[in-house]
């Protein structure tokens, strides 16, 4: 049986999707509240992958790598006789991001199907990938298609958090794990809304603290308002960013929606009463940097713009007569000063390789399904897939939830659009048959 006669199992589908997503409040992951067990979704993969393993007299080799107790990773290999080279799925994972039951509609560790929709934590992010990857392979074990390469999959732990690692895909690449696959293309499927994704950002999350001098806000020249230098110094270091990192003339071939930003998303004080000026303040945002510059020289730059405040605070224009940065006082000389934190190491935007057949295939298997194929870019992120391709690997990105729930109340995926999305994968592997 051809590879593109293959139809998604709907009721297996289903039925593993109601396991999975039953498991999702113990395979949530924000650490130190909550520590996944990815063991626990992999259980139930076992159950349906074990009657075909090679052990069983199978055609799957099926590897549960563990790194850390109750956090194991699962490979799968499909091979027919002498196959050379290798086809990978990677990147769908076993972990979600946390969900609060009194800000959803339904349970979200149940799941819940109304008409086409799958709603639970996890449908989209990214336990709908696992649950259509496993009938994939669970098909290529039934009907055993004679293929010129191996498939591959890898289901990985520890995603959705950087805060422990060690866990997931980050080791399976530092102990060789994933060098197998190397020679082949990779489909990392854990975008959203079914069409190729090109690329994405690197991001980096910063705190910028503000110190000033606290006093009475009737004696304004006698303080340092903290919370006026901090929005001067946003102000600075984002007219200095701007300048160094314009839209980048590749940024209209990948269709990024927006050029590089740095911006705040959140402000915090000290808490005073209204007439006190505040002695500190604290300014956290992000910096998201298209995949054509590299993150690490912006931080540096960043770093550079706050020290040239800090040299001289003066070069800073202040809020009115009675808003300075450096005073002299009969009590004393004080002047304001800037602080930078950088949140852990910063994930790696990655622009994949247009000109790789992987993209080809990934296109035109996408339009021959949905009748069109429109790429895109997105100043998202994921983790890993920069390093990857820095590694050498040819990563692509695809995903069939939807981006308008990613991470959000009331998620889902659509059944339908899971059925598209295995004719895809499965036109996919055909392509390279040929
Ligand atoms: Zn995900």
């Amino acid at each position: 049986m051809a590879l593109t006669d293959f139809n998604l199992n709907e009721g297996r589908y289903m039925g593993l999707m109601e396991k999975l997503i039953g498991e999702t409040e113990f395979l949530q992951d924000n650490p130190p509240k909550f520590v996944p067990q990815e063991d626990r979704a992999i259980k139930h993969l076992m159950d349906l992958l074990t009657p075909h393993t090679i052990e069983n007299g199978g055609p799957l080799k099926v590897d549960h790598v563990t790194f850390v107790e109750g956090r194991g990773n699962l490979l799968l290999e499909y091979d027919s006789e002498g196959a050379e080279g290798t086809v990978a799925f990677v990147g769908s994972h076993l972990d979600v991001v946390p969900a609060n039951p009194e800000t959803w509609e339904r349970n979200p560790f149940k799941l819940t199907v109304e008409g086409d929709k799958m709603y639970g934590r996890g449908t989209t992010d990214c336990l709908g990938h696992v649950a259509l990857i496993t009938d994939i392979f669970l098909q290529l074990a039934e009907k055993k298609p004679k293929l010129k390469f191996k498939v591959v999959s890898v289901f990985i732990a520890s995603e959705e958090s950087t805060a422990i690692p060690g866990v997931g895909v980050d080791k399976l690449l530092e102990t060789g794990r994933l060098d197998h696959i190397k020679n082949g293309p990779i489909f990392w499927v854990d975008s959203a809304d079914s069409q190729p994704c090109m690329g994405t950002a690197s991001c980096c999350m910063w705190t910028l603290r503000a110190t000033g001098r606290l006093f009475h806000s009737g004696l304004p020249h006698k303080g340092i308002n903290s919370v006026e230098f901090g929005m001067d110094a946003i102000k600075y270091i984002q007219d200095k960013f701007y300048k160094e990192f314009p839209p980048h003339s590749e940024e209209e071939r990948y269709k990024f929606a927006t050029p590089s930003t740095l911006k705040p998303t959140q402000v915090a004080c000290s808490e005073g009463s209204i007439n006190q000026i505040p002695p500190w303040a604290e300014i956290k945002g992000d910096i998201r940097l298209t995949p054509f510059y590299d993150i690490n020289v912006c931080i540096e730059k960043m770093k550079g713009y706050i020290k040239e405040i800090n040299d001289d605070p003066t070069i800073l224009e202040g809020r009115g007569p009675c808003s300075k940065y450096v005073i002299s006082i009969p009590e004393g000389d004080f002047r304001g000063k800037l602080e930078l934190s950088i949140e852990g190491d910063p994930f790696k935007g990655i622009a994949v390789n247009l000109d790789s057949p992987a993209f080809a295939h990934l296109h035109t298997s996408t339009a021959e399904v949905l009748g069109e194929s429109k790429p895109y870019s997105i100043t998202g992120s994921l983790p890993l897939v920069g390093d990857l391709q820095e590694a050498g690997y040819d990563v692509q990105i695809c995903g069939y939830g939807h981006s308008s729930v990613y991470h959000g109340d009331n998620e889902y995926c659509s059944l339908s659009v899971m059925k598209d999305a295995f004719k895809i994968l499965c036109g996919l592997l055909s392509k390279y048959n040929k």
